[in-house]
């Protein structure tokens, strides 16, 4: 049958297919798996998005003028710095197809975001995954691990799913000792959630090293998760090399609309993220009492090192309409939901650490 076919690129062949059905939820009541938002969106954002739906018979402006430069007022930055993209892992792929060429190497922690070895290969890079230390990146590690075929590096900073973050003096020392040619991808997708003073706002420290780039999402904090709209703040060189490589028309005038009403509306989500983050204080101090060694999360979800019982976990929570991300044999990612939701997730954890 295969020799019918016409050839496929042999770096797929690495890269998970999604199957139909693996969304499927059933029974399942919280979704505490994707690191959503879970506060329905803002009546003011749902308001812009309504009025803007009537007239998507028209192409969205292709250069999204208007949220660049909210973006750029936002954060203080210029709008030549910015540059957008359907969701962050699309910014994200943008990033490496800027910066990458067929077999240079991209070098990023693991275990990390899944993007990461996914994107890569799609984009025909060599992944060099340096392994955490603990729940914890390596930076030291991760600077040996660059060679002269490096073009780009991520830090997940907090680091997707293992909730911890790293500090300046580290991540300082860590920028500069990697070479003014490899581009660091700053991914600060929970950025909104850190409250550890001595993790740098990318944004306002990094802005002036021309070989960062700070990845900022509208799907976590905002809630915008299914809108699709994120941005990256870089270097003009850079940002320009990152509009090159998006797709055309990629974000929505929905998207664009619901993220400029989001930063008009920063103050009333950042109640909520306050919510969520004395939420995740809460369910840590519940676990750490129940006896789980849990580190401290600067993002919008725990982690449990359940280790060879994490799918058992992740299979008791389901059943009690609750899904969580399991990691085979690693850990249990748990976003924080709505209080009742979290506690059937805490009642799990209990029986499962009496056992
Ligand atoms: C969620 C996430 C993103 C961006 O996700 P989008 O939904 O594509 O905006 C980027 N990096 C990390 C580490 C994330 O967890």
């Amino acid at each position: 049958m295969a020799v019918n076919a016409p050839r496929m690129r042999g770096a797929l062949d690495a890269v998970p297919a999604f199957e139909a059905g693996l969304s499927r939820f059933g029974p399942v009541q919280h979704r505490m798996n994707f690191n959503e938002n879970h506060f329905a969106p803002l009546p003011s954002v749902l308001d812009a998005v309504r009025e803007t739906a009537a007239g998507f018979n028209r192409y969205p402006d292709m250069f999204n003028s208007t949220l660049i430069e909210a973006i750029a007022g936002h954060f203080s930055v210029m709008p030549e710095n910015v540059a957008i993209g359907a969701g962050g892992a699309a910014v994200l792929q943008q990033l490496l197809l800027a910066a990458v060429d067929h077999g240079d190497e991209v070098v990023f922690p693991w275990l990390s975001f899944e993007a990461y070895p996914i994107l890569s290969s799609v984009a025909g890079a060599r992944q060099v995954r340096v392994p955490l230390s603990g729940v914890d990146q390596d930076l030291v590690a991760m600077a040996e691990a660059i060679t002269d075929r490096t073009r780009l590096v991520f830090v997940c900073n907090p680091n997707n799913p293992t909730s911890t973050a790293v500090k300046q003096d580290a991540l300082d020392s860590f920028i500069d000792s990697v070479p003014e040619r490899v581009l660091i991808v700053l991914d600060e997708a929970y950025r909104e959630f850190v409250r550890a003073p001595e993790v740098p706002d990318g944004i306002s420290r990094y802005r002036d090293r021309p070989n960062v780039a700070v990845l900022r999402t509208f799907s976590k904090a905002y809630g915008l998760a299914g809108l699709r709209v994120a941005f990256t703040v870089a270097h003009p060189l850079v940002a320009r090399a990152v509009r090159k490589t998006a797709l055309p028309f990629g974000v929505t005038r929905l998207a664009e609309r619901a993220a400029v009403a989001s930063l008009r509306a920063a103050d009333e989500l950042f109640a909520r993220v306050e919510t969520i983050v004395k939420e995740r204080e809460r369910m840590r101090g519940t676990l750490r009492e129940q006896g789980w060694p849990v580190a401290r999360s600067e993002a919008n979800f725990v982690w449990l090192p359940l280790a060879e019982r994490s799918a058992a976990f992740g299979e008791a929570c389901r059943r009690k309409g609750v899904f969580v991300r399991v990691f085979p044999d690693n850990g249990v990612r748990i976003t924080v939901g709505e209080d009742s939701a979290n506690d059937v997730v805490l009642s799990v954890a209990a029986v499962f650490a009496r056992r």
